[in-house]
């Protein structure tokens, strides 16, 4: 009988290649086939075996060059050719990632898998910005809420009323869009609106940019300086931190509050 292969679902962390897992980069080195994703550092591609099939999946927002359903039929695809296959997704693939579709079948289909977290942009971007997303007496709790599903009321009203009000750091995935609505929906939900507030976009590589201000004034902050995906927003007394503590080299930009 033919031997069914391995997946190995693999966070390729926020960015910045040293960030990946040595458990993630070993994956990169044994797989037979690799598909990756657009906010996977392809850099992290140069440790793959010459003979690795690498498979792009190019997911863009609004744009997916592979559908969802056939990266699903891919993977299955190679583990039941008895390969070792490598799903190299952005951050933690665990956090937005859509793991839970990929991983639909294998069991059934007796394809050993296995998960390996990552760094998740939501705590990575700010890190590189010198902000960390707890703090002791400042912040003791600290939310990943994507961004993209604030149309309409698809967040109901006391989720967005629990954001405002219960949870100290807030960090929005896949936000910048939205910007408007969430900071609307924040602040209608009682969170004072001079809370400080950040846009950290390709938090950990090269083009690194930090834009602070306040929660209000926010949306102008992305108008203006044009910001462009990815990027997290950060919402929090937290974000302060960066004005002391940024370390990490990025383009200057001016202060806006
Ligand atoms: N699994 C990923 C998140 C995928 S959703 C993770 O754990 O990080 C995609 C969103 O992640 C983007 O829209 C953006 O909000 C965020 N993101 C991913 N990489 C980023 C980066 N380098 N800098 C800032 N935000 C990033």
């Amino acid at each position: 009988m033919k031997q069914v292969g391995s997946v190995f679902f693999v966070g390729a962390g926020p960015g910045d290649p040293e960030l990946i897992t040595v458990k993630g980069l070993k994956c990169i080195q044994s797989s037979d086939v690799i598909l990756y994703d657009r906010l996977a550092n392809p850099e992290l591609l140069k440790y793959a075996g010459v003979n690795t099939e690498l498979i792009y999946c190019g997911k863009q927002p609004n744009h997916h060059y592979i559908e969802q359903t056939q990266i699903n039929a891919i993977i299955i695809e190679k583990a039941l050719e008895g390969k070792t296959v490598t799903r190299l997704k952005g951050g933690d693939p665990c956090v937005f990632g859509r793991i839970q579709e990929e991983l639909e079948g294998l069991k059934e289909l007796g394809v050993h898998y296995e998960i390996v977290p990552g760094i998740t942009a939501g705590i990575a971007a700010p890190a590189y910005a010198g902000i960390s997303v707890t703090q002791r007496k400042v912040a003791t709790s600290f939310a990943m809420v994507a961004g993209h599903l604030c149309h309409g009321n698809t967040i109901p009203e006391e989720k967005w009323k629990a954001y405002a009000v219960g949870i100290d750091t807030l960090a929005f995935y896949m936000g910048i869009s939205n910007i408007a609505y969430i900071r609307d929906r924040l602040i209608d939900h009682g969170r004072d609106p001079d809370t400080p507030a950040a846009i950290i976009s390709w938090g950990t590589t090269s083009t690194q940019r930090t834009l602070t201000g306040t929660l209000q004034l926010i949306p102008e902050l992305v108008r203006e300086h044009e910001v462009r995906n990815p990027a997290i927003i950060l919402v929090g007394e937290v974000v302060r931190m960066h004005d002391q503590y940024a370390w990490f080299p990025e383009q200057p930009v001016e202060m806006f509050s």
